[in-house]
């Protein structure tokens, strides 16, 4: 098949590559079906990636990582998105929470938790969203107040992807209410605080082997060494962090779409309907050189968003634009993929029924796709 030659990755990644999708196919293929049905992955999986270095490969040498730029996070992000084992929350522990220690934590805050989150002994979530207040952050309720030297935390969060296996979590806290954005905060909460309780694992349309939860923070109290960063920069913290979340999220996007493209195109040059194979239909024809028209022309795009990424130039708009046309692209091409499988592509068995159901909630989280708009809009009329 003729292809854009993809040049943002050397050899070296590629070895990775190698590495992570054999481990993937050891460790995750013969078990994701299980972990679905038990609405989580096994624990010990964590602790297996972590052996392997899978687990935030960029985290510096002296904090237990291998101090290795981006790309090695993009490329776990692929082979999970590829292979659709989408109970795996390494990439929010990865590519999204723990880089917020290793940016704003204090040293002893990183000599602390860097090198287990690296193993895998601690897992980590990032709890920003309420019941009330998802995409208007600055809404939240949950609120941290200083009493002495302590902070008491106060409060609820939902859906909070890896909430039930989580041993770490970044809290979202207003520290002062009055403050609007200046006034939140981020907390390192550890799981087992007396009066921080984890909720039940919340039933899914799809992710089914992720775990998604619910936490209640009830007098919850934290000495001021479990403050991230500064106070009241929390918000300020998160709107730098969300363009490397959103890229994340596009990763999983393009490489899910493509790896079910690919499986849509075998399975028509199998499928016979009226005496002959569904691939010689001009319909399954065109619609195969549609999707693989898009595809290709996002694989290119995002590939040069990752390169800029890596030079410290990806800003929040070009985020803002990849996370929108990936995901409803995702989305797009599962659904059409779907279709050429007919009824077999309404079977959980069959991958492409999976990814249709897995896929939905990536035009919704990490900030909606509206939200996405919002941010592309502002900027063009600014
Ligand atoms: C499986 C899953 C995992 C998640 N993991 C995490 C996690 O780990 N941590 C975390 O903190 N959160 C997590 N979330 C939450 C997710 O980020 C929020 O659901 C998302 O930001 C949307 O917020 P909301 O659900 O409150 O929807 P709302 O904000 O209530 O939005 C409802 C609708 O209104 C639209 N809307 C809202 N504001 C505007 C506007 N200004 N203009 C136009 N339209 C607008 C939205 O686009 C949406 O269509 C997760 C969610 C899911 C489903």
């Amino acid at each position: 098949m003729s292809a854009i030659p993809r040049t943002v990755y050397e050899e070296e990644h590629e070895l990775f590559r190698s590495s992570v999708k054999k481990f993937l196919e050891t460790e995750a293929a013969p078990y994701h079906a299980q972990w679905e049905k038990d609405g989580q992955v096994d624990r010990a999986l964590w602790l297996k990636a972590g052996e392997q270095g899978f687990l935030s490969p960029s985290v510096k040498e002296e904090y237990g990582g291998v101090g290795v730029d981006f790309r090695y996070n993009a490329i776990v992000d692929e082979e999970c998105g590829r292979s659709g084992f989408t109970g795996i929350g390494w990439g929010l522990h990865s590519d999204i929470a723990v880089p917020y220690i290793e940016r704003y934590g204090n040293e002893e805050q990183k000599q602390k938790y860097l090198p287990k989150c690296v193993s895998g002994e601690i897992v980590m979530a990032i709890a920003m969203t309420e019941p009330a207040a998802g995409s208007d952050l600055q809404g939240i309720k949950t609120t941290a107040v200083k009493d002495g030297d302590d902070y008491i935390i106060n409060g609820s969060k939902t859906f909070i992807t890896n909430g039930q296996h989580a041993d770490l979590v970044i809290v979202v806290a207003k520290t002062d209410p009055t403050a609007g954005a200046k006034g939140i905060s981020l907390f390192l909460l550890e799981a087992g605080t007396p009066g921080f309780e984890k909720g039940k694992n919340l039933e899914k349309i799809g992710l089914k082997a992720q775990d998604t939860s619910e936490l209640f923070f009830q007098d919850v109290r934290v000495s001021k060494d479990q403050l991230l960063g500064e106070e009241g920069m929390g918000f300020v913290y998160m709107m730098q962090d969300l363009p490397q979340e959103r890229l994340n999220v596009s990763i999983i996007a393009i490489a899910n779409a493509e790896s079910i493209l690919e499986q849509t195109v075998n399975y028509v040059k199998e499928r016979n309907a009226f005496g002959k194979s569904i691939a010689t239909f001009q319909n399954t024809q065109f619609k195969l050189a549609e999707l693989e028209t898009q595809v290709s022309v996002a694989r290119v795009f995002l590939d040069r968003c990752l390169e800029l990424h890596i030079e410290h130039k990806f800003d929040s708009v070009m985020a803002a634009k990849a996370k929108l046309m990936t995901t409803d692209l995702q989305c797009k091409v599962i659904d059409e993929c779907l279709q050429l499988h007919g009824g077999y592509g309404f079977m959980w068995e069959y991958p492409v029924a999976r990814a249709f159901a897995d896929s939905r909630v990536q035009r919704i989280y990490a900030g909606t796709n509206e939200v996405m708009k919002l941010i592309i809009g502002r900027d063009l009329l600014k």
